[in-house]
């Protein structure tokens, strides 16, 4: 009995606490809410699913807090433009999944949105506002090209594999797995890119998983078809 309440405690003392992840990287890499304002954002999504004083949507455990930061840090030098998206609750809702997500909770998932270039061929934030869920509900084809309202984007697959390179390298053990739209799968295998996976271990590369059209989902008071087309999802241990 007192060692079970002794182990108990260790464990207590022991949780790595949650941390907000709120801060841009340079011009490099910025939250979804930088266009919107942090609070707002949150706010607005929130409400819209009904979960008013729930906070901040961005919550970490401290160990994946510390290793997004690194990696985020790493891509500053990049000709890479990167949005982050939705994370966790933080506080006393960490262990309830951040609706309407089935998971992201306890500071273990972040969202990353694609890379993105414009026609010109520069990269660009991928854009993010209300009318778009947020950002979640941007389609993409199989080559990567924006549909409907974001026909003028493309995503980047050179920087979507330097953002996947620098997870492996900071991350590495700590990350179970990465989550992808399985239609683009042919579109990263393609023999032109070859050369940018090379330096990716196996090990690390075999984190991405492909992954159906999920759904749908109640979001911001309407119907969310997920097909991970937009973001990547990284789950860590
Ligand atoms: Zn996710």
């Amino acid at each position: 009995m007192a060692s079970t309440l002794f182990f108990a405690l260790i464990s207590t003392i022991h949780a790595k606490p949650l941390l907000e992840l709120k801060e841009s990287f340079g011009d490099t890499v910025v939250p979804y809410h930088h266009t919107i304002g942090r609070k707002k954002s949150f706010q607005q999504i929130n409400m819209s699913i009904k979960r008013e004083g729930y906070g901040p949507r961005t919550y970490l455990r401290s160990d994946v807090y510390k290793i997004l930061t690194k990696t985020f840090k790493s891509l500053e030098d990049k000709p890479l433009k990167l949005v982050y998206g939705e994370a966790s609750w933080g506080g006393k809702h960490k262990n309830k999944p951040l609706k309407p997500h089935r998971t992201h909770k306890k500071g273990m998932y972040i969202d990353i949105f694609m890379p993105l270039k414009n026609i010109a061929g520069d990269p660009v934030y991928f854009p993010i506002n209300k009318k778009n869920l947020f950002g979640y509900a941007a389609n993409f084809d199989k080559q990567g090209k924006g549909q409907g309202k974001h026909k003028k984007f493309q995503i980047d697959w050179v920087g979507l594999i330097s953002l996947f390179e620098a997870l492996c390298k900071h991350g590495g053990n700590n990350i179970k797995k990465v989550l992808i739209a399985k239609d683009l799968i042919p579109a990263l295998q393609n023999p032109s890119l070859k050369k940018y996976w090379a330096p990716i271990p196996k090990k690390c590369r075999d984190k991405l998983t492909p992954i159906g059209v999920l759904g749908p989902y109640k979001f911001a008071g309407k119907d969310l078809l997920v097909d991970h087309d937009e973001h990547i999802h990284v789950e860590f241990k």
